[in-house]
């Protein structure tokens, strides 16, 4: 039995068989790091942003597409790809660029397209493009957002350069296009703990997030959070403190949503820190084993949406 929603499943629910996604990397930057919302970004975040598996920006997005591709379809067998816009804010350039790169990716077999960005970052006119790429090439679209954090103290902490009222916005507007939206969360920060990881899943269902990625905490080396790390500014919580929070938090969420991880992952040479020297598969084992011994399903305490939450009189 599944304890939680898999994205995996969700995806084969959704176009029949197995899909991949394939990262696609631009040449941007993001408003947190150029200036112009701030300078320096996250104080996570590295010089290569998030995109530790894509290939080199300077090539045509068809040829990132293609030459990936050609590997899954030999490796996998693979027929059915996600476009994955991954790499710093795909919503930071002027609209026509927007455009072309999203039509050069609608190439066949590529039945969605994901583009990730900041939630400060949205906006109808990006939003309208999508829903043309939608219509004219017949794909789905999906947007995900960056969040790591609903605690606006440890949004300023970390240097997100945005709040959670930016946020709400950007999901409510995604939504009226019809898009699936995605978060990613860090649920191991600092500053945040149980109760702030519960009531983060609880308003992630209130909105009506289809997807999440939950990443565990990874510290590179060469950012401000790195030398914080160094200096013993923190601490990271344990291994235990964290499967708990996870467990939690799958409890909490309402069960359609998909899970597209549990994990953060880095690769070690570029990390101070990274998922307590544990493999990420065998954390994971830790959490499903914990969700199995409590006996603990999604969903299992949602039941505060659609007015669930009135006990009397009803
Ligand atoms: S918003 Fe994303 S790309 Fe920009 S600094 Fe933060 S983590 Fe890095």
């Amino acid at each position: 039995m599944e304890r939680y929603n898999k994205y995996s499943s969700y995806l084969k629910d959704l176009y029949g068989e197995k899909v991949y996604k394939i990262p696609v990397n631009l040449p941007l930057t993001c408003p947190n790091r150029d200036g112009e919302v701030a300078h320096g970004g996250c104080t996570f975040c590295g010089e290569v942003a998030t995109g530790f598996e894509a290939l080199d920006n300077d090539l045509s997005v068809r040829t990132q597409l293609e030459t990936n591709i050609e590997k899954m379809t030999k490796r996998y067998k693979a027929k059915k790809y996600i476009a994955y816009f991954q790499n710093f804010t795909n919503t930071y350039l002027p609209l026509n660029e927007f455009k072309t790169y999203l039509e050069e990716a609608c190439i066949e077999d590529v039945v969605e397209i994901c583009i990730s960005s900041r939630p400060d970052c949205i906006n109808d006119a990006y939003l309208e493009i999508l829903k043309d790429i939608e219509s004219r090439f017949s794909v789905n679209i999906s947007v995900e957002l960056g969040l790591q954090s609903m605690d606006h103290k440890t949004l300023s902490q970390i240097n997100r350069g945005h709040s959670l009222a930016e946020f709400i916005d950007a999901v409510m507007r995604i939504k009226k296009y019809g898009f699936k939206v995605g978060v990613h969360l860090i649920l191991n920060l600092p500053w945040d703990d149980l109760e702030d990881t519960i009531e983060t899943a609880k308003v992630m269902s209130a909105l009506d997030i289809d997807l999440i990625k939950i990443h565990s905490l990874y510290i590179l080396k060469n950012t401000k959070m790195g030398d914080d790390y160094l200096n013993n500014a923190f601490t990271v919580e344990s291994v235990d403190s964290y499967v708990d929070k996870v467990v939690s938090f799958i409890s909490y969420t309402q069960s359609k949503v998909a899970f597209q991880r549990l994990l953060g992952r880095a690769p070690k040479e570029e990390t101070l820190f990274c998922n307590w020297n544990m493999s990420w598969w065998k954390i994971q084992d830790m959490i499903e084993m914990k969700l199995e011994n409590s006996n603990i399903v999604q969903g299992d305490h949602c039941d505060y949406l659609n007015g669930k939450a009135v006990k009397k009189f009803i």
